[in-house]
Parts: structure tokens; C-alpha cells; sequence
């Protein structure tokens, strides 16, 4: 199995895995619990936002644990709306932020706020005047991810922060392709919403965080119920997702450099190597260390994808999230019909090697020698 697909999803490591085990297994107690299994499983809980708020760059109380980037995206983006009801009822986002934050400001045309999505050129870059240029003395909120995880392109979120300092616009991040790919702390990020998510750096799936701080005040909970989370983010605390998320967040950080290193690698190799296949192109100006959009085009990307996947070499058509359809990242970016419909993603993680590479390269060129293109 070549697995190239680690901007969808990422293997948990057997050392994350054995932590999640023990906890589930041993350290099981509720941390609300008054008793000692109790009281360890709270103090575990602390060690764990400390560890996640640590590598985020911010204070554990800036930090909430959710059950993914959705609920993360969704949240801060309902948030800062509550918190913004009297500045008015306008959100400025881009035209290919991930579907948990376009979905959900689309739902909220429904009710009556009125968005502005701001396109990208065809490198697939948003520039902080085109922000500045869709702001509006009722702007609310502006959400704009910090890596894009399609083309892997990255925002200018720190500027765009410097441009909402003195105003009353609140900002949100969804740096889900960004924690820990790219170097950033929450301070300096400038964003008042930060999300992340555990399963695309080694977590397991099915937990994320949050940070809120700069301007967030008074936040809207995410849900209704005990006090867990500060109130923010009631339920029982998922003490395993955390401590998978933690170990994960602790591996990546004690081998920053090595799995820097061979990321860097992985890239400039498949590069090299992919520009031997005659005919494909590089789609976006991709910045991040793991994400590579690709094109053939004229051979349309499901039949990539099925063909690669029948040899377990595994990658997606764009986003892991729009199955099928055409992308509305390649579709705001202006490529042309033949290059977007042509579009993989190949996604990179430490445990990627040369070989991997290799499989793809040979696969992709055989592929284009098997079928006709389409015109
Ligand atoms: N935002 C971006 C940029 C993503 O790539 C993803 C997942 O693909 C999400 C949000 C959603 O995260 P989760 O799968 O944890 O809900």
C-alpha cells in the first residue's frame, strides 16, 4: 500500500494508539468523578490542553476541546456572531474555505446575514486587500483559513489580523492543514478563532480543539449542559481523543525537525519526479510541506483515483469531502475545464517514503498511456 492521501486523514502511530488503550482501559475514571480515578483522569485531562494550548502557542484557558474541525469551524463561526450582533450581520470568508465554514455561512444567508466570498487568482492566493477591499461598517466577522487543503496555499492570516485590530470585525481560522505544518502561534496569528483538528497530524479522529482569545469575549457555548470545558463545550470529556491528540501533538513537536525534513524531502522528489510525466501540470501555489495539486489534464480524476486505488496507491480527487464533484476551490480558481477535471491531490506525512513517490509516478504514467485523453 502506498498511502498519499495524509491531507484527508493520517495513520495514528502504535504509541498514541497504547496511550488511548491505557486510558480507555485503566485510566477510565470520569474526570468530574471526586474519587482518585476521577480526580486522575482531570488532571490528565489538564496535562492534555496543556500539551495541545502549548504547541497552539496560547494559555490552556484560551483552549476548548471539541469533537472535530467542524464543530470547531461551526462554533467559532456562530460565536463571533453573537458576539458581533450589534456591529451588524455581514461575514466576509473566501470562496474555497472547507465546506464545514462555507456550509455553514450558507445556511446563515438563509437567515438573513449577507456574505461576501472572496476569490482567489489562479495560483489559488487570496491577498489582504481583497479582504480590506470586502469589509463593510457591518462586518461582523472574516473567515479565512490558514492553509487551503486542496492546493495547500497559505493565507496571509497574520496580516489580515493587523487589519482587523482596531475593528470590531472578529477573526476566525480554520488552520486545520496548518497546526503543525506550517509555523504559526495563536499569538502572533492575530486570529480571535483558532481551529485545529487531531486527525491530520497522527490523532485520532473524532476530537479537534479550539483556541478563542484576542477579541472573543462572553463566547457563546458550543452546546448546553455540565460544566465540562468551562461551560463552552459541555459532555463528558473524551479522555482517550485527548490523550491520542496530546501523544500525537507531542511526537510531532519532539521530531519538528526531522519530520520537517523529510516532508521537504517528499516534495521536492515527487516534484522532480512528477514533472517527468509528460503533459502534467502544478496546480496553485502550494506553500505547505504536504499538500501537492496536481493535474493530467483531459484525464478525468475519478478515473486517476479508482485506477491508483485498485493498486492501493491512495490519493483524492481535490478534497476527500466533495466525492465526485467538481471542486469549488479549482472551480473559484479559474482553471480551465480540462486542467480542474484533471486535478489529484497527493498529500505527504512523515511516515511517506521515496517509494511511495515511485508508485505513484509509475502509476500515474501508465494511466496516461492506458487511456485516451478526453478533449
Ligand atoms: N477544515 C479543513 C481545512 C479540513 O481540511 C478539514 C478536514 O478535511 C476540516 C476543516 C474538517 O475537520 P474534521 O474532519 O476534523 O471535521
Amino acid at each position: 500500500m502506498h498511502y498519499l492521501d495524509h491531507a484527508a486523514t493520517t495513520p495514528v502511530s502504535r504509541e498514541t494508539a497504547e496511550v488511548m488503550v491505557r486510558v480507555m482501559t485503566e485510566e477510565y475514571g470520569n474526570p468530574s468523578a471526586q474519587y482518585e480515578l476521577g480526580r486522575r483522569a482531570k488532571t490528565l485531562v489538564d496535562q492534555c490542553r496543556k500539551t495541545v494550548a502549548g504547541a497552539l502557542g496560547c494559555r490552556p484557558e484560551q483552549f476548548t476541546f471539541t469533537s472535530c474541525g467542524t464543530e470547531g469551524d461551526n462554533w467559532a463561526i456562530r460565536a463571533a456572531l453573537h458576539q458581533n450582533r450589534r456591529v451588524g450581520r455581514h461575514i466576509v470568508t473566501t470562496a474555497v474555505e472547507h465546506s464545514a465554514v462555507l456550509r455553514c455561512v450558507k445556511h446563515l444567508e438563509q437567515e438573513g446575514y449577507s456574505v461576501t466570498y472572496v476569490k482567489p487568482d489562479s495560483a489559488g492566493r487570496i491577498s489582504t486587500g481583497q479582504i480590506a477591499a470586502a469589509l463593510r461598517e457591518d462586518t461582523a466577522l472574516v473567515s479565512v483559513m490558514l492553509v487551503n487543503n486542496e492546493t495547500g496555499v497559505r493565507f496571509p492570516v497574520e496580516e489580515i489580523g493587523g487589519l482587523l485590530k482596531d475593528r470590531a470585525a472578529l477573526l476566525h481560522t480554520d488552520a486545520v492543514q496548518g497546526f503543525l505544518k506550517v509555523p504559526f502561534t495563536a499569538e502572533k496569528l492575530g486570529a480571535d478563532y483558532i481551529t485545529i483538528s487531531a486527525h491530520k497530524i497522527g490523532g485520532p479522529k473524532g476530537i479537534g480543539g479550539q483556541y478563542a482569545g484576542g477579541k472573543a469575549k462572553n463566547i457563546l457555548p458550543v452546546l448546553y449542559g455540565g460544566g465540562q470545558e468551562s461551560g463552552l463545550r459541555p459532555g463528558t470529556e473524551a479522555t482517550a481523543q485527548m490523550a491520542g491528540f496530546a501523544k500525537a501533538v507531542e511526537l510531532r513537536i519532539g521530531n519538528r525537525e526531522e519530520v520537517a525534513r523529510r516532508l521537504a524531502d517528499c516534495r521536492a522528489y515527487a516534484v522532480e519526479r512528477l514533472a517527468e510525466i509528460e503533459g502534467l501540470v502544478f496546480v496553485g501555489a502550494g506553500d505547505a510541506p504536504h499538500i501537492l495539486s496536481i493535474s493530467l489534464p483531459g484525464y478525468p480524476s475519478q478515473n486517476i483515483v479508482g485506477e491508483l486505488g485498485e493498486q492501493g496507491i491512495y490519493i483524492s480527487a481535490g478534497s476527500a469531502c466533495h466525492r465526485g464533484k467538481a471542486s469549488h476551490v479549482l472551480t473559484a480558481m479559474g482553471l480551465d475545464k480540462r486542467t480542474a477535471a484533471g486535478t489529484v491531490r497527493v498529500s505527504f506525512g512523515p511516515e511517506t517514503v521515496r517509494e511511495d513517490i515511485d508508485a505513484l509516478v509509475k502509476a500515474l504514467g501508465e494511466h496516461k498511456r492506458k487511456r485516451f485523453p478526453m478533449l
